[in-house]
């Protein structure tokens, strides 16, 4: 038996307005004794029928919305059909790559789950009791679509510790290789999917990254948080004299050289260098060090509400350091990823930075995620990645 939630009354409209996650506290009443990962059944306080979901009593967002439709039932062949769905819409780029984020969780509509194609290899991420639950059948739906593709889980995400369930990386199907080769606009890059960030590669940053390349021509780059420097090899493919890239992590910078040379350019053209950006973009202040063209592409600055101010402040303050770093006619390619990190504030804060830099500064072009991330419109978190490029005039 299916177990029947009852919001509390007014506590409809989002549903209605199909938003698909529904807080405790517009709990009224639940009929049935629901268990982790449950489907249950939505209904208003008038008793009609809204949603089918899947129920997380240890998390605030206690369901997450699978289907709107009534008479659509949470099997086998749902995992299959919104899966194929999603493989569908971006089919087209796999002309220019093998690589793509496949399913992006609710803006596919399927809550909580990730999964991305590298190559041969498909990475899920399943961060939901509701994902969870139904594991089984989402690598069923998987091994039928992709029958020969290995399947590893990086469930290893602290936020699935909000959901009561424990961090993970699994080997789901077949054999994960230590390096998965993908080709990426004729460049070529490995990500490492069992032990890199996310699920290994930034996808998000495809699009991105050939735009700002068109601005590297003859120019020096300095690429802050450049993790394993896909940017780089854009930047030097686009005919950058050098480019330096700067990141705390050993490891990304290793492989940063390794690209280096995959893609048969020059090692003397890039430096890789282990420092933290905040402290290294002062010493090259101090030392009137300058650039052509500077990325920042920080991680995430701000995890939750409280946090926005503090997130602020570490913008503007690389944001300005940057735009103190530039020639005269620089560019500055840069990136908020924080999901809660408003676009109008992003680029307040820049142009904040720009006047407090004491440069004038001409916005090129916005930037945002690559439509392998598309965004639902019902569901505008689903928008979290935001780029400028500047121009300092
Ligand atoms: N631009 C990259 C993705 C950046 S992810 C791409 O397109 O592939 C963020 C990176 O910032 C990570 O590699 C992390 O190691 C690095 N990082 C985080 N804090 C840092 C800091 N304070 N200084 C330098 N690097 C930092």
């Amino acid at each position: 038996m299916t177990a029947i939630l009852t919001l509390e009354a007014g506590r409809e409209k989002s549903l209605l307005r199909r938003h698909p996650w529904i807080f405790a506290s517009a709990i009224r009443h639940i009929g049935g004794k629901p268990r982790k990962g449950d489907t249950v059944d939505v209904l208003a306080s008038d008793g009609r029928w809204l949603g089918r979901g899947a129920y997380s009593p240890d998390s605030a967002m206690r369901v997450r919305i699978w289907t709107f439709e009534q008479n659509e039932v949470v099997d086998n062949a749902f995992f299959l059909r919104r899966i194929e769905q999603a493989a569908r819409a971006r089919q087209h780029l796999l002309e220019h790559t093998n690589a793509c984020r496949l399913v992006a969780a609710e803006c596919d509509g399927l809550p909580g789950i990730t999964i991305d194609l590298y190559a041969k290899v498909l990475v899920c991420q399943l961060l939901s009791a509701g994902a969870e639950k139904h594991r089984d059948k989402i690598v069923w739906a998987l091994r039928k679509l992709y029958p020969e593709h290995a399947i590893l889980e990086r469930s290893d995400v602290q936020i699935r510790e909000k959901e009561g369930l424990p961090l993970l990386t699994q080997t789901l199907h077949g054999e994960i290789p230590e390096l998965v080769e993908i080709e990426e606009n004729g460049l070529r890059f490995l990500v490492d999917v069992k032990n890199g960030h996310k699920t290994g590669y930034y996808l998000d940053q495809r699009n991105n990254r050939q735009l700002v390349a068109n601005y590297a021509r003859d120019r020096e780059v300095l690429n802050c948080f450049s993790y394993t420097g896909a940017m780089a090899v854009y930047c030097l493919q686009g005919g950058a004299t050098h480019v330096t890239n700067l990141d705390v992590s050993d490891s990304a910078l290793e492989m940063a050289a390794r690209h280096i040379a995959l893609n048969g350019l020059l090692q003397e053209r890039c430096t890789q260098l282990n420092a933290d950006v905040f402290a290294q973009l002062r010493a090259y202040r101090a030392e009137g060090r300058q650039f052509d063209l500077i990325v920042l592409d920080p991680p995430k600055f701000v995890e939750n509400k409280r946090h926005l101010t503090q997130a602020c402040r570490g913008y503007k303050d690389i944001n300005l350091l940057a735009l103190q770093l530039l020639k005269p006619e620089g560019i500055l390619a840069t990136f908020s990823c924080s999901g809660l990190m408003p676009e109008e504030l992003f680029h307040k804060v820049v142009a904040d930075a720009a006047l407090d830099a004491g440069r004038s500064v001409q916005f090129l072009r916005k930037l945002s995620q690559a439509e392998d991330h598309p965004v639902l419109s019902t569901y505008p978190e689903g928008y979290y990645l935001k780029g400028l490029i500047c121009r300092v005039v």
